[in-house]
């Protein structure tokens, strides 16, 4: 059994949450990302093997 994988997008006014299986990812260059589909704003992913399976995760973009 698999977990679902859960996004938040990081625009504030928005912070609408995503299954993972309700976006496109994609890779412009700068790494894995994800636009929102309601604000499209960016959310940058990390790309991680588990399990022999490339998953993403969300990386915080938020603090320093
Ligand atoms: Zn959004």
């Amino acid at each position: 059994m698999k977990k679902p994988i859960y996004y938040t997008c990081q625009n504030q006014s928005c912070g609408t949450r995503w299954e993972s299986t309700e976006v496109v990812v994609t890779n412009e260059g700068q790494g894995p990302l994800f636009r929102c589909p309601i604000c499209g704003a960016r959310n940058a992913l990390a790309a991680r093997e588990e399990d022999g399976v490339t998953v993403y995760r969300q990386r915080r973009t938020t603090g320093s």
